[in-house]
């Protein structure tokens, strides 16, 4: 999932200075799961801005903000309130509100920030999972990620500054590769740590990265 947070509301109303009609999109997938773009988010901002004198033409949650063709068949319907607009308010990550901007008319800001590719431990609680290296390596690492959630990203760890199990970097983290190393003893496959791992090849994470499927 795509974790966002929302930005202050001041950093919005700066945004929308010089807006008075604002439509509001908001997004049914990570953006609702966040609480950064569902239904009771939407609302709230409608009230926050109609507080600060401006109106609100219309809004509508994209199912999801990140599909274009969905995203442009569900603004369609929504012209007539769109077309009033002179601004839209974009509830989701960033790349939902890129999607929306391809086919808006008037300018679109973001009313989130986005974090990262993370999972959902429980309400209110995300955590760290995935960089989208572009060439994954939880095969070997026991399902734990050492791009990630090792603070160095290291292929051939521990780096040996772990305390307590904890990372060196950041005490609140666990270490990585403790874990990994842990996991792996406990499934009977430590042997996998005694290969060097060559490093890794990060042009596979060059962005912006495409991928076209069926081909
Ligand atoms: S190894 Fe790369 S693709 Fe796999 S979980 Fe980690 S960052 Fe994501
Ligand atoms: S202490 Fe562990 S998680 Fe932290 S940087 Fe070193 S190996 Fe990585």
């Amino acid at each position: 999932m795509i974790i966002s947070k929302q930005k202050p509301f001041e950093e919005v109303l700066e945004f929308l200075k010089d807006k008075e009609k604002i439509f509001i999109t908001g997004c049914s997938l990570c953006a609702t799961s966040c609480m950064t773009g569902g239904e009771k988010q939407i609302a709230e901002m409608k009230e926050k801005l109609e507080k600060e004198g401006k109106t609100v033409t219309g809004s509508v949650i994209l199912d999801p903000s990140c599909h274009k063709l969905q995203v442009r068949s569900t603004l369609k319907k929504q012209k007539a309130a769109l077309g009033e607009a002179d601004a839209v308010l974009c509830m989701a990550c960033g790349d939902g509100t890129q999607t929306v901007a391809n086919f808006a008319k008037v300018p679109v800001y973001p009313a989130n920030d986005t974090l990262f590719i993370g999972e959902v431990e429980r309400i209110g609680h995300y955590s760290e999972a995935c960089r989208a290296c572009g060439e994954c390596e939880l095969g070997w690492t026991a399902g734990i990620c050492p791009i990630t959630r090792c603070a160095k990203s290291l292929l051939n760890g521990p780096c040996g500054g772990a305390k307590d199990g904890k990372c060196e970097i950041n005490s609140e983290n666990d270490c990585a590769w403790i874990l990994i190393y842990n996991r792996l003893k406990e499934m009977g496959k430590l042997d996998t740590l005694l290969e060097m791992k060559a490093p890794k090849d990060y042009s596979k994470s060059a962005n912006p990265k495409k991928l076209v499927v069926g081909k």
